[in-house]
């Protein structure tokens, strides 16, 4: 197949999962929340439901929310802080998604994890029961890192790997990651001109690996490496997955409708990490357990 072809394969997905990063939802300038972009996202996603389609947003943003409110200029080091600053913004972000969801009469929910989560089968299948019983109910989840109890052994760290797991504990089949960069280049397009763009992966090979080397926003978390690892866990675990510029909402649209935007790396079963591995490398359960324990998820 040629790649227009595999675009068009976008156009059939059913159960989205789509992150966005706290520098495509803040003003770059003051770092404050960006309503207009918000207002665009929310709309979006509400119109893909109004489709038919599942819908699970994850949402960055907390920390900055919660900096800005508390007046913290720099982007802060301390985990208390960072804790603090997630506490206060947390609620202010779902305050938002609340009202602007409301506007379009849609349901949302908030779903805060951690890795605990996601590693004990308990909390997982729970995770998962919710999740099914939220898209029946047609609301649409939002999920963020639960900041403020997430020490150093159980916290993602960064909202890229935690979307990734989201989408392997649904089952979801399209992975959307929104940042501030247009997708995948050879090297960092910020200090070489050279660099080239890459519009489509059809595996993770060493040399893709390599390109995951770029640096993060001063508001967010993950540069292109956590999203290489988001890549990993979920094509590993068949879901395609796109990494696009968050700067206008109206691009996951554009996904969908199958045409050339973003880097769309192809679920195929191989070559990259599957979440077996992942979980086995971080020490946990067996993937048989996995598997038994939830009947959606896609073990490679
Ligand atoms: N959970 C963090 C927040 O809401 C964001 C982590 C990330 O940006 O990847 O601020």
């Amino acid at each position: 197949m040629i790649e227009k072809e595999y675009r068009q394969q976008l156009i059939k997905k059913q159960r989205i999962v789509i992150k966005i990063g706290s520098s495509s939802l803040t003003h770059e300038e003051t770092g404050d929340i960006n309503l207009d972009k918000m207002e665009q996202l929310v709309r979006v996603l509400t119109d893909l439901s109004n489709q038919g389609k599942e819908v699970i947003l994850v949402s960055s943003g907390a920390i900055a929310a919660g900096r800005r409110a508390l007046g913290i200029c720099e982007k802060p080091k301390e985990k208390s802080v960072k804790q603090a600053c997630a506490a206060v913004g947390q609620a202010r972000l779902m305050m938002l998604y609340q009202k602007l969801f409301a506007e379009y009469n849609q349901s949302a929910a908030q779903i805060l994890l951690t890795k605990y989560t996601i590693n004990d089968s308990t909390s997982r299948q729970n995770a998962h029961n919710t999740f099914l019983e939220l898209a029946k109910m047609k609301v649409i989840p939002i999920v963020n890192e639960n900041d403020t109890v997430a020490t150093d052994e159980i916290e993602f760290g960064d909202n890229d790997t935690l979307s990734a797991l989201v989408a392997a504990l649904v089952g979801a089949d399209l992975l959307i990651l929104l940042s501030d960069i247009d997708g995948l280049y050879t090297d960092d397009p910020r200090k070489n001109d050279k660099a080239e763009f890459i519009s489509i992966v059809p595996g993770i090979t060493k040399e893709i690996l390599a390109m995951g080397k770029g640096a993060g926003s001063n508001v967010g978390t993950g540069g292109m490496s956590t999203k290489i690892t988001a890549a990993r866990i979920a094509l590993g675990c068949g879901a395609d997955m796109v990494i696009a510029n968050g700067a206008n909402a109206r691009i996951i649209r554009d996904i969908i409708a199958g045409k050339t935007i973003g880097t769309l790396f192809l679920a195929d079963g191989e070559g990259g990490i599957k979440l077996k591995d992942y979980l086995r490398r971080e020490g946990q359960e067996s993937p048989q357990e996995f598997k038994d324990k939830i009947p959606g998820i896609r073990i490679c």
